[in-house]
């Protein structure tokens, strides 16, 4: 499967634990999903994007327990 340019982002919230890393399809951002404004674990805002590293774009491929119950 190739995944091209896929741009991946990690959020990380700087005020407690949370991280996420998203892999939006094409240029679509969904508040919540694929984008954030606040850390959805303490509310904060002092979030900080990156782009994801080719260790955490592979994390997020095979962790599906990030992705909820499938
Ligand atoms: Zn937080």
């Amino acid at each position: 499967m190739v995944w091209g340019k896929v741009h991946s982002w990690t959020f990380e919230c700087l005020d407690c634990e949370w991280r996420t890393t998203t892999m939006p399809a094409g240029d679509m951002l969904l508040r919540g999903v694929t984008h954030f404004d606040t850390c959805p674990a303490c509310s904060g805002e002092n979030l900080m994007r990156r782009e994801a590293t080719d260790l955490e774009r592979l994390i997020e491929r095979i962790l599906p327990a990030k992705r909820g119950a499938r």
